[in-house]
Order: structure tokens, then C-alpha cells, then sequence
């Protein structure tokens, strides 16, 4: 499970769709069916959305910003934190009014929350027309259609390990980096994770089928593709990991190319030797540890030892000297004691870590962890949590610093959303990096001399002769 989670506005992106897609979409917009649709959560549900969006474009939905144009609006939910559940159950009490004033209007929730509560969902806002669990999300223009035709109830969380979209034209977001999912659910049962319940259990898709998206992908312009799974290094489509990213890496138009998410249990020899044997694989990698005392990472079912992952960040180092190395931590885990605290702080000044994505641990119902004895008082979780970033922060800042008159091939994103002569664009590394532009065009990869470094972000110049 990653660590960077957010909400996504998907925006309506003119794209020039290739092939049956285009075709099928083209003659659907005549209908004029707008579609309002928001994302919460990790990135898989960014893909999922997208998916969801190419089905819907399907039967005539168009995405819109307006919400009181939509005439349908799905919420994606995500689960893995209580305050993301908060927060969507905001956002549907807020569409009630919305309802009453346009009875027209369909309302359907889907992903995580929606596997997790099904019907509860209903009863809890009535207002709500369907609820599509995880894996329903290839039925939502079946499930749209009929509640046009006929306005009932509708909840279909049936099957949490249910079949896998393919042959799914996404419409997607974002006009320079895009996520291809090679893989869905997870088998590692961490004792505080819900993903394993409402994303049920690992299924790959093939590697042809992976390829022909990230070929359509490319075709439709994006220049850097993340493959994405829970746990992409356990991927079992008839290759391993290692031979996927490489046939992957060959693709004619993939500029950049990026995975996400890695247990460290499973990141093997063959696959640090794929990326620095890459020609276009990204030199990051984030690796989520979790948690830096053993006492804590055997209660957390993570199955590896901190020596076991400190030899992984030894061998992946030796073996890609420029790599940056990112990580997820959750502090507050019910039996977590200063000892372990103290631990951890030293074992984040022994990796030093690029960036770490830090968390509060949030209690999940249905997982071992919610029943554990010794949960932590909330005022110590905070207090943990602050003394965490800190060291963390003076870390990434040290490493940020580091790199002040390096040049860097930087991937242009565009225009930033503050200033418009300010661009922004990735390094290989992932790293943000904020330049004034010349001609430059989102999609290029320029040098750029980093003049600044701040803790999240780096600044610097276009290097001339680019
Ligand atoms: S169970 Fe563990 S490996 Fe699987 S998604 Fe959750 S945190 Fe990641």
C-alpha cells in the first residue's frame, strides 16, 4: 500500500483517442450526459476512476467540474483511514440538497467504503442510488443504465476478488504521466490494513493486455507510465516483475518509466538489476518500511526484520547510486512504546530516506490490529508523529541541499498553479523541481541546474544548449 494518497478533480482533457475507443465516444457525446466524478484515496483508485470514466464515456457521459451540471455523480471512496471516510461521508450529505433539487440526478458510490459498508451505505443516506463494490467497478455502465431506465436501490459488493476490467479504455487524466494497473488486491495481510478485505485477493493481468494499454497510452501522448499494483514485485501474469518493467521499459514512446508499490519482502535481486539495467526505469523506488523496531514490524505482520530491510537499501544503493529511496511510516501502533519510537528515529538517520510519508495510525474494524491491547492515546500519537517529520524533514532537506548545482533531466509537467511563468516538472529521482520556462512544452525533458532546495521541492535554471 502506498503512503501518497489524495483527492483527484479528474478535469475534462481533449485527447486525441485512438482506435474503437474513439470511435464509441465520439458518437456517444451527442448525448450530453455529464458526469461529476471524485476520487479519494491511493492511486489505484485514480486508475480505477479513469476506468470507471471510459465506461461511462461509453454509454455518453462527458466529465464535467460543474456539479450542478452533472447528471451523475460517482465518489470513489477510499477506506484505509478513518478521516477518508469522514470526509465522503461529507461529501454525500452535501449532495442531498443537490438530489432534492434535481431528482434526475444519480448518485452512486464505489471503491473501498463501498466493498466495506454496502448496504449500510443506503440506509445511512438514502439519497445515495448505488453502491459498486471494488470488484464491480467493470459493471458501472450496466448498473448507470438500469437505474436510468428504472430509479431503485442498487448494491453490488458481491464479489471483493471479482474479475478484472480489461479491454477497459480509461479516459484519463493529466496530459504527461498516467498509471497502467498490472495487478489488483493483496495477499500480505498486514495485522493494520483493510486493503486485503475490500480489494480482495492478488490477481495480474496479462502482460499483452498491459502492453497494448501502455501502447494506447503513449498513442494518446502521455511520456511517463507508472505500473500499479498493491504489491507489484508479487506480479504473476506468466513473467515475473523484473521481465514485465524491462518488456515495458522497450515500448517505443515511454520516456519515463515508473512502478509503485513495493513490499519489501518481495523486491528481488532480479528486479534491482532490471532497473539499473533500464534504459528509461526511473531510478526511485518507494519502499514502504512501515516501522523501524522489530517488535513492532512482527505485530504489523510484515514479515521482514529492520536488518533484513537495511541490507535491501545496502544492495539497492550499491547496485543504483543515483537511486532516491522514499518510504511510508505509521506511528501510534497499539503496543508502540518510546523504546520503539527511539528505534525508529534511528533507524530513519541510518536509511536516510529521499522523503517519507508519515501517518497516524487509524484504527480499521475488521483487521487484527483494531483488537490489539495497548492502543495509544492519541496526544502521544501526535507528539510522535511531529517528532518524526522532523527528523525526516532535516533529512530530505540535507538530501535536497546536496544537489544544489547538479543538472538534472527534468520531465516538464507545465505551467505551476500559482505562477504561470514558474514551471514544474519531475527528476528521475521524483523529485519536484520549479524552473522559469523558455519554449519549453509539458512532455519534454530538459536539464535543468538546481539552484535551491527546500524540503519538498527544488528550484533552478534551464541549463542553455537544452
Ligand atoms: S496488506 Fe500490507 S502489503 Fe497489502 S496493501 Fe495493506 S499494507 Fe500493503
Amino acid at each position: 500500500m502506498s503512503g501518497l494518497f489524495f483527492r483527484t478533480k479528474f478535469k475534462p482533457v481533449k485527447k486525441n483517442f485512438g482506435g474503437i475507443f474513439f470511435c464509441s465516444y465520439d458518437k456517444m457525446r451527442v448525448m450530453e450526459k455529464k458526469l461529476k466524478l471524485l476520487t479519494y484515496g491511493c492511486q489505484m483508485n485514480v486508475a480505477d476512476s479513469e476506468r470507471m470514466a471510459g465506461l461511462l464515456a461509453k454509454i455518453g457521459y462527458s466529465l464535467t467540474d460543474d456539479l450542478d451540471a452533472a447528471d451523475l455523480i460517482l465518489i470513489n471512496t477510499c477506506c484505509v483511514r478513518a478521516t477518508a471516510e469522514d470526509k465522503v461521508f461529507g461529501q454525500i450529505g452535501r449532495f442531498k440538497t443537490l438530489k432534492r433539487q434535481k431528482p434526475s440526478l444519480i448518485l452512486g458510490v464505489a471503491g473501498c467504503m463501498a466493498q466495506k459498508e454496502g448496504a449500510n451505505l443506503i440506509k445511512r443516506a438514502p439519497h445515495i442510488d448505488f453502491v459498486l463494490g471494488t470488484g464491480q467497478s467493470s459493471e458501472v455502465a450496466r448498473v448507470v443504465q438500469s437505474l436510468e431506465r428504472e430509479r431503485k436501490h442498487l448494491v453490488d459488493v458481491s464479489n471483493v476478488s471479482g474479475s478484472i476490467p480489461c479491454e477497459v479504455f480509461p479516459l484519463r487524466g493529466g496530459q504527461v504521466s498516467t498509471f497502467v494497473p498490472i495487478m489488483y488486491g493483496c495477499n500480505n495481510f498486514c495485522t493494520y490494513c483493510i486493503v486485503p478485505y475490500v480489494r480482495g485477493r492478488e490477481r495480474s493481468r496479462q502482460p499483452e493486455e498491459i502492453f497494448a494499454e501502455v501502447k494506447q497510452a503513449v498513442a494518446e501522448g502521455f511520456k511517463e507510465i507508472t505500473l500499479l499494483g498493491q504489491n507489484v514485485n508479487s506480479y504473476s501474469g506468466g513473467m515475473t516483475f523484473a521481465e514485465l518493467l524491462t518488456a515495458v521499459d522497450k515500448i517505443a514512446g515511454v520516456k519515463r518509466l515508473r512502478f509503485m508499490t513495493s513490499h519489501p519482502k518481495d523486491l528481488s535481486d532480479e528486479l534491482i538489476a532490471a532497473i539499473a539495467d533500464g534504459k528509461n526505469i526511473c531510478e526511485h523506488i518507494h519502499l514502504p518500511v512501515q516501522y523501524g523496531s522489530d517488535k513492532i514490524l512482527k505485530r504489523m505482520n510484515r514479515v521482514y526484520t529492520v536488518e533484513k530491510y537495511l541490507e535491501l537499501v545496502k544492495k539497492i544503493r550499491a547496485a543504483i547510486p543515483n537511486v532516491s529511496l522514499t518510504t511510508d511510516l505509521i506511528v501510534g501502533f497499539p503496543g508502540e512504546t518510546d523504546e520503539d519510537f527511539s528505534e525508529t528515529l534511528e533507524f530513519l538517520r541510518a536509511v536516510e530516506f529521499d522523503a517519507a510519508f508519515t501517518f497516524i495510525y487509524s484504527k480499521r474494524s475488521g483487521t487484527p490490529a483494531a483488537t490489539f491491547e495497548n492502543q495509544i492515546d492519541d496526544e502521544i500519537k501526535h507528539r510522535r508523529l511531529e517528532e518524526l517529520m522532523k527528523v525526516q524533514n532535516e533529512i530530505s532537506l540535507a538530501k535536497n541541499r546536496a544537489l544544489i548545482d547538479s543538472v538534472v533531466e527534468v520531465l516538464v509537467e507545465g505551467a505551476s498553479k500559482t505562477d504561470e511563468k514558474i514551471f514544474t516538472g519531475r527528476t528521475r529521482s521524483n523529485k519536484l523541481i520549479l524552473f522559469a520556462h523558455g519554449d519549453e512544452q509539458a512532455g519534454e525533458l530538459v536539464n535543468i541546474k538546481i539552484s535551491q532546495a527546500q524540503t519538498w521541492l527544488l528550484k533552478g535554471n534551464l541549463e542553455t544548449g537544452n
